[in-house]
């Protein structure tokens, strides 16, 4: 380092605090980067590499960002996953004795972004810290731009994952010490970039932060979180709110896979929001209840007196329209409280913004008589907590003028009548121009030269300008002379200094006390930022309720009732395919299980609706517990503590897994975690492999929710075979997705019928998706062919052997089917030599039909 010049040495110790960000070096009016930094940052932000002299030997690598534009770069980099390090100077360079003093003021992270691309209004932008426990994982969440936060306890890393993945948190915060494999699970699952914060010591956190959280593992997680923010924001963060305890289990859980299959906040292809639950239901009005909306179809409620309060609340909503309506004009003019409140303590709001926030106040009397007039409990109990801050409204409907400028230094912000001193100065400046403009009349008056002005210019102020042609009237003496111009003269006289220097003082006066006004008002709204909060929750809380209720209503939603137990839904709907097609074409379906129909295996062609059925009545269950009314006729419902699915061929290419890989680890956490009181569907499990091994794993599986955990569970399979087991389990019915030939093609109806399909439409299918015709005729014949041959029904032979057996003892032995008195006509030795062929096909790399015709020929040589 000794080579490099003081400057250069500077930027180098500074950067190595951080080494894992942008460093953005003040130098006059440009941020610059230096070494690796503007190697990398000219080809991210494509701006032009430069270099210069650090004293050493080679020139170094260098770019910069004008300071007035680096907003914009800025957002770039840390929408790209980045952190920037801001290094300001931190003293006046004309006072400096050697190099200016420099310092990071703020290190900006993609999970703690404040404004900018990179914030979404409808959306939180979540910073997470994950901490391991003796016993699992502390989980603490912050959102930096609305201040809530909250701590919980995962068991499992899988539920961490779950976490940040349905929060989409940005950034998550860990000790040193963290594995590798799971740092790396959490950026390639999640795309989460991953800091590190050694402490988490939870004595240096405000008391009023951890005021309702005992668990001191929990304390140390949310004081990773907090040490974290202060040690990069290096700022007041007044405006955090006390941590909220919250527990896993006191929602509906959903893993990782469920809620992108379901497409719950974003679509599985794209991954936008345009196709997904949250954008059917979005008619929310404002920010704030836009993000509770996104929480709450993160969470679904498991409580029944809770939900069913809420859906209390969409029917008195429903049923008065015209108080709803208003309600909706007024929540559009309530500007983003909880954000705004993240800016007042950040110290960045201007006299616009705290406009808006009084603006935003003065419809809350109106908003809380509107929720009154709804004349329910509970809408009462929702006005009676509505705060509206009257006092903080009078203080800046008295403090600010109606439209103030964006610069907050240059005054004109102030009304009139708010500050007696002000109010002088304002005077001064007033009387002192109303003088200047008298002057000129009387001075005209008195030389008799028509043509004489005032006029003010930087320079020299105040001058009064004869031109040179009238100069002759002048009485010699009776101003001073100032200035020459080609064709005037500029004079000035004691009298008009003495005013000029009042004005002056006067209006450089007035800019600063305006300042300091303002941060006085500054300071004053920040008192209000816990009651600007909860009015927020009471407002954004208002806003989703109405939403649910203007979507019901436009949509024919009903509302559900709750029966432990039983499922029973009437013409239900998949409420996004139904938008996406229009109401008309879409064909409601029925779906019934209950305590002795617990399971309903589905079968129809494919394209038939099978997995719309599915998720539909899995998103009806999900819109139920989330408060809202659902798309039905009429709808009895349970209360689902879980969800799984396995549905579609998500493949998780990130974490380079297979699509059969992904798929056994779906039906794993459903076979291990659901309950009787979960829902699972399960479409065409056993798809990603050869047909018998499918078969056979779809069938164990099936058993074994059977047996063994009684879940609600839709199971949709093209395997016909399976179709007879609902012999031998009393609980599971077939039903399946009619569809008709007409004129040898296979149109479907999408209409939910009992009983099994009586065949597969494979071919029919291979038809509409136009393969070439000698391929159909081809598949047909062999089809056929295949048909006519004896059946080695596998199936069949193992489910009665599996009624047989004891339910405890279910298990697969798919290959123990030979009847005994035949396997004793077979030399044990041709026995070996079958078993061992058998045992040596690798049923992995087989075409079901390769894996069909080999089937015949063993069968063949068996007998
Ligand atoms: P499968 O799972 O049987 O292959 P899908 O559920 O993917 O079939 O449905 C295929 C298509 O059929 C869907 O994209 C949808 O447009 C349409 N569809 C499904 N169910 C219905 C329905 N009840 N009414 C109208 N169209 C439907």
């Amino acid at each position: 380092m000794a080579t490099y010049t003081p400057m250069m040495q500077q930027y180098l110790t500074v950067k190595a605090d951080y080494e894992d960000a942008f460093l953005f070096f003040r130098l006059g009016d440009f941020y610059e980067m230096f070494f690796e930094d503007a190697i990398r940052a000219s080809q991210e932000l494509e701006i032009t590499l430069t270099s210069r002299d650090g004293g050493s030997s080679e020139r170094i690598p260098m770019c910069g960002v004008p300071y007035h534009s680096a907003a914009g770069y800025i957002e770039q980099l840390i929408g790209k996953g980045y952190k920037v390090a801001i290094c300001e100077q931190t003293e006046d360079p004309k006072q400096a004795k050697g190099v200016v003093k420099r310092e990071v003021v703020q290190l900006i992270t993609p999970g703690t972004v404040m404004d900018g691309k990179g914030v979404s209004e409808k959306e939180n932008n979540f910073l997470v810290s994950v901490t391991e426990l003796k016993d699992g994982f502390g989980f603490a969440v912050s959102d930096l731009t609305t201040g809530e936060n909250s701590v919980t306890r995962a068991s499992r890393f899988d539920e961490v994952l779950n976490e940040l993945y349905s929060m989409g948190a940005k950034e998550a915060v860990v000790e040193g010490s963290m594995p590798e494999n799971l740092i790396k699970s959490m950026k390639d699952r999640c795309g989460v970039a991953v800091s590190i914060e050694a402490n988490d010591e939870a004595g240096q956190i405000p008391d009023n932060l951890l005021e309702s959280i005992h668990d001191s593992e929990l304390k140390r997680s949310f004081a990773r979180l907090y040490l974290y923010l202060i040690r990069t924001q290096k700022r007041s963060l007044d405006h955090l709110q006390p941590v909220r305890h919250y527990e896993l289990n006191q929602f509906l859980k959903m893993d990782l896979y469920s809620k992108r299959n379901l497409e719950l906040t974003e679509t599985i292809r794209g991954s936008g929001r345009k196709g997904s639950l949250l954008w059917l239901l979005d008619e929310t009005k404002t920010a704030m209840g836009g993000r509770l909306l996104k929480q709450w179809i993160d969470r679904p409620l498991i409580h029944q007196e809770k939900i069913e309060q809420r859906h209390e609340m969409v029917q008195v909503l429903i049923d008065k329209f015209f108080e709803r309506e208003e309600i909706r004009e007024k929540l559009k003019e309530v500007y983003d409280l909880e954000r705004l409140a993240g800016r007042v303590a950040f110290g960045n709001v201007n006299a616009r913004d705290l406009i808006q926030l009084k603006k935003s106040l003065e419809q809350v009397p109106v908003l809380t008589d509107l929720v009154h007039s709804l004349d329910h409990p509970y809408s009462s109990k929702l006005a009676q907590t509505i705060d509206p801050c009257s006092e903080l409204k009078d203080l800046l409907e008295q403090a600010l003028v109606e439209q103030p400028p964006i610069s907050v230094k240059e005054g004109n912000m102030i009304k009139e009548g708010f500050s007696i001193q002000l109010d002088e100065y304002r005077d001064a400046s007033k009387n002192g121009k109303t003088w200047i403009a008298e002057l000129e009349a009387s001075e005209r008056q008195r030389t008799g030269i028509r043509s004489l002005k005032v006029g003010f210019n930087r320079v020299f102020g105040y001058y009064i300008e004869i031109t040179r042609a009238n100069l002759h009237l002048l009485p010699e003496g009776l101003y001073e002379r100032k200035q020459t111009l080609t064709n005037a003269e500029r004079f000035i006289t004691p009298a008009l200094k003495e005013k000029e220097a009042l004005i002056l003082e006067a209006e450089e006066n007035m800019a600063e006390l305006e300042y300091q006004l303002f941060n006085d008002l500054r300071g004053q709204v920040r008192m209000y930022i816990p009651r600007l909060q909860s009015l927020a929750k009471c407002i954004s809380e208002l806003d989703v309720l109405q939403c649910f209720a203007s979507v019901s209503e436009k949509r024919r939603y009903a509302r559900p009732v709750f029966s432990s137990g039983e499922l029973d839904i009437t013409e239900g709907r998949h409420p996004v395919v139904e938008k996406v097609l229009q109401a008309q074409e879409y064909v409601p379906n029925d779906c019934r299980m209950g305590s002795g129909r617990s399971m309903l295996l589905i079968t129809g062609p494919n394209m038939s609706g099978k997995s719309t059925y599915m998720r539909q009545v899995a998103l009806t269950a999900i819109l139920g517990q989330i408060g809202c009314f659902v798309p039905a006729e009429k709808a009895v419902l349970p209360v689902f503590d879980q969800i799984f699915t396995r549905i579609g061929a998500a493949d998780d290419l990130i974490s380079g897994q297979s699509t059969f890989m992904v798929e056994m680890m779906e039906a794993r956490n459903a076979i291990v975690h659901a309950t009787e009181n979960s829902l699972i569907l399960f479409d065409e499990i056993g798809r990603g492999t050869s047909t018998y091994d499918g078969m056979a794993l779809a069938q164990a599986m099936i058993e074994y929710i059977h047996h063994h955990i009684g879940a609600k569970t839709l199971f949709s399979t093209h395997y016909h075979e399976l179709t007879v087991l609902d012999q031998p389990l009393k609980c599971l019915a077939n039903v399946h997705v009619r569809a008709i030939e007409q004129n040898g093609k296979v149109v479907f109806l999408h209409k939910i019928s009992e009983g099994a399909a009586d065949r597969s439409y494979g071919i029919h299918v291979a038809e509409l998706a136009e393969l070439p015709p000698v391929l159909i005729k081809r598949a047909q014949a062999i089809l056929e062919e295949l048909e006519n041959q004896p059946k080695a029904n596998v199936l069949e032979q193992k489910t009665k052997e599996t009624s047989a057996a004891s339910e405890e003892e279910a298990q697969l032995s798919f290959f123990a089917q030979d009847k005994p008195a035949k396997k004793n006509k077979k030399e044990p030795a041709a026995d070996r030599l079958l078993k061992e062929e058998l045992l040596n096909l690798n049923l992995l790399e087989m075409t079901p039909l390769e894996a069909m015709n080999k089937l015949f020929e063993l069968q063949k040589s068996a007998r």
